[in-house]
C-alpha cells in the first residue's frame, strides 16, 4: 500500500483578513473566521487572485451575484472568484487532493443533485443560490452565492479545483479560470474547430484567451476583432491570424476579405457591442455559430430573419462549464499559449480598492490585475 504525503502541516490561525462588501462601490478589510471544510470540500489558502469585470460589476450593482436570496450588500459577503492557492485542509473523506498542492479554482460547484448537473451542466445548476438559511442544496458559486478569495482563505468542492504545474507562476495559475470560459464557449458550439475558421469579437482577457484556445484547438485562421491595437497586438503574441481594427474597417467586410468571400464558421462574442450580434451573424456562413460570452447593458434588436434563413445557430454560455478548466489548464501547462501576456498588475491584498479601480478604469491599459496574497511562487 502506498502512503499518501500528508505530512506537510500548515498553520492555519483561526481568523483571517478579508474584504466585505457593504453599500454599492464600499469595500472593507475585517477579520473573518476561517470556514472550515464539509465532505468533498478542501479549506485552501489563497495565494493570488485576479481581478474580474463581473467583479466590477457586483460591487457596483449587486448582480449577478445572489447572496440570501437576494443581493449581495451589507451581507459581511466576500466577492471574488478568479483565484489559486494551496491545500492546507482535507474535509472528510476527501482524497483526491493532498494538503500542499497548488490548484486553481472553477467558480460553479453545482449541486449534483438537478437536472442539469445530472447532465454535467453544473454553471446552469437550477438550485442556484439555494443554500442559505435551513436549505442547503449544496450549491457554491464561490464570490457569487458564497463567499469568494479577497481573502486570505477559502472553502471549495473537489469538483472546482485543478491542479496547477510546479512551473507555473501564481499569477499565471489565476488566468486557469478565464482560459475556461473561452474553453466551455468552444465546447458548446460543437463542431470539428481544427482547420475551421473562429473570429473572436472583443479583445478582454476572454476574447484574448479565447484566442489562445481557439488556436490550440487548431482552428485555422483565427481572427480577432476589436478597437484598440494594443490589445489586437495581444491577441497576435496569443495565436491569432488576422486582426481586425474595427475603427479603421468594416468588421463583416473584413471577414468576407480573409475568408474569401466564404464566412466564418464560428464566432466567439466577448465583446457586448449592442449590434455584435447582428454583425456576428454576418460574418458567419450559412449554417454557421455563434456562442455569446458577453452582452450590451441595454436589450437590443435583432435580425432574427436573417438568423433564420441562414440557419445560424446561437449559443450562450454562462462560465466555466463541464470541466473546460480542466482542457483549458492541459493547454496552459503545455505552454501552447501564453496566458501570462494579459496579466499586467499586481498588488497586495491591503490594496484590493486600487486593484479594482486599475481594472475598472483600465489605468496603464490595465487587463488582468492581479491581488497576490501568499506563497513561495
Ligand atoms: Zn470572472
Ligand atoms: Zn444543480
Amino acid at each position: 500500500m502506498t502512503t499518501v504525503n500528508t505530512e506537510k502541516e500548515f498553520v492555519i490561525p483561526e481568523k483571517m483578513k478579508a474584504w466585505v462588501l457593504g453599500n454599492p462601490n464600499e469595500l472593507s478589510m475585517i477579520e473573518k473566521p476561517i470556514p472550515q471544510p464539509g465532505a468533498a470540500e478542501v479549506l485552501m489558502r489563497i495565494d493570488a487572485i485576479a481581478v474580474c469585470a463581473t467583479d466590477l460589476e457586483i460591487i457596483s450593482h449587486g448582480l449577478p451575484a445572489l447572496i440570501q436570496g437576494g443581493d449581495p450588500f451589507n451581507k459581511n459577503f466576500t466577492p471574488g472568484h478568479e483565484y489559486m492557492g494551496t491545500v492546507v485542509k482535507l474535509g472528510p473523506g476527501v482524497d483526491e487532493f493532498n494538503i500542499g498542492d497548488r490548484v486553481a479554482v472553477e467558480i460553479h460547484a453545482g449541486c449534483g443533485r438537478c437536472e442539469r448537473c445530472r447532465e454535467g451542466m453544473y454553471t446552469a445548476c437550477l438550485n442556484y443560490g439555494m443554500n442559505y438559511g435551513d436549505r442547503n442544496k449544496g450549491h457554491r458559486a464561490n464570490g457569487f452565492t458564497t463567499d469568494g478569495g479577497f481573502c486570505e482563505y477559502a472553502v471549495n468542492n473537489i469538483n472546482t479545483l485543478v491542479h496547477v504545474p510546479d512551473d507555473m507562476s501564481d499569477e499565471e495559475a489565476t488566468l486557469i479560470v478565464t482560459a475556461g470560459t473561452a474553453m466551455y464557449g468552444l465546447d458548446v458550439m460543437g463542431g470539428l474547430i481544427a482547420g475551421q475558421t473562429v473570429v473572436v469579437t472583443g479583445p478582454g482577457p476572454i476574447g484574448l484567451m479565447g484566442v489562445g484556445v481557439a488556436k490550440a484547438l487548431g482552428a485555422d485562421p483565427v481572427i480577432l476583432t476589436g478597437t484598440r491595437d494594443a490589445r489586437l497586438e495581444m491577441g497576435k503574441k496569443l495565436g491569432a491570424d488576422h486582426i481586425v481594427n474595427v475603427n479603421k474597417e468594416d468588421a463583416v467586410e473584413a471577414i468576407k476579405r480573409i475568408t474569401r468571400g466564404k464566412g466564418a464558421h464560428y464566432v466567439l462574442e466577448c465583446s457586448g457591442a449592442p449590434n455584435a450580434l447582428n454583425e456576428a451573424a454576418k460574418m458567419l456562413n450559412r449554417g454557421g455559430r455563434i456562442c455569446l460570452a458577453a452582452f450590451p447593458q441595454k436589450p437590443v434588436p435583432v435580425d432574427v430573419a436573417y438568423l433564420v434563413r441562414n440557419n445560424i445557430y446561437v449559443f450562450g454560455i454562462r462560465g466555466e462549464g463541464k470541466s473546460a478548466t480542466h482542457r483549458a489548464a492541459a493547454f496552459m501547462k503545455q505552454k501552447r499559449f501564453d496566458a501570462k501576456l494579459i496579466h499586467t498588475h499586481t498588488f497586495p491584498l491591503t490594496e484590493v480598492p486600487t486593484a479594482i479601480k486599475y481594472a475598472r478604469e483600465r489605468i496603464d491599459d490595465a487587463i488582468k490585475v492581479v491581488v497576490k496574497i501568499t506563497g513561495a511562487k
